[in-house]
């Protein structure tokens, strides 16, 4: 089966399995995504949704959250991953944005990607959820998922996410990789799972390293 082939096939899966998959990350506005991101690193969404009404109700905008000092803010996210260099982040990000685009979000890839603590990853997250333009974030997981699914041979996520936004048509971009998210953490657990069980490793093949994905 070609890669076009086989990515159609996989679309309607995961068409099927999530119709409309929701954000997962609780906000109430581009700039609290925006921080909600910043915080998922190395940490699960529903930690992330546990720190953050606190910290919203504290600091709902950037102004309010640059006035905050690096140790409160450290309270408030202290059961994520790499707390303090967050927090610090969380600081600098808050304080780039009221000095820089007006306290605002701003709704250019490129903006994102120079304030502090935000990488293209996060980048692309807001730009699709937070402002709806089309953008593939790739994380590891995926990057995982799209070799598993001979939908991509890339080495690394940026490569992942060049084929994946060859090969799905744009308007899928977001859904897709939500979609692929919610697979991961629903069907690939870290052991002992049994690849004939599964709706699309079960025929898609295995990746080998010789062979191209035509
Ligand atoms: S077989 Fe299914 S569960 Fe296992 S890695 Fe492939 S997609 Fe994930």
């Amino acid at each position: 089966m070609k890669r076009a082939e086989r990515a159609k096939r996989i679309g309607a899966i995961l068409d099927r399995l999530y119709p409309l998959p929701p954000i997962p990350l609780r906000h109430e506005s581009p700039f609290q995504l925006l921080v909600a991101v910043v915080l998922s690193a190395q940490t699960t969404d529903a930690q992330v949704n546990r720190v953050t009404p606190a910290l919203f109700r504290r600091a709902p905008a950037p102004e309010a959250l640059a006035a905050m000092r690096e140790p409160e803010i450290l309270k408030l996210i202290r059961s994520c991953g790499l707390a303090p260099s967050k927090a610090r982040n969380l600081k600098r990000l808050a304080q780039a944005l009221v000095d820089d685009h007006g306290g605002r979000v701003p709704a250019d890839i490129d903006d994102l990607e120079r304030l502090p603590g935000v990488g293209h990853k996060t980048a692309s997250v807001v730009m699709n959820q937070a402002f709806g333009e089309p953008a593939f974030p790739v994380d590891t997981h995926i990057h995982r998922l799209a070799a598993r699914w001979r939908l991509s041979r890339g080495t690394n996520v940026e490569q992942t996410e060049r084929d994946l936004k060859t090969i799905f048509p744009r308007e899928e971009w977001g859904k897709r990789h939500l979609q692929m998210i919610y697979f991961g953490r629903q069907h690939c657990p870290a052991r002992n799972h049994d690849a004939a069980q599964c709706p699309i490793c079960s025929w898609v093949g295995r990746p080998s390293p010789g062979r191209s994905l035509s």
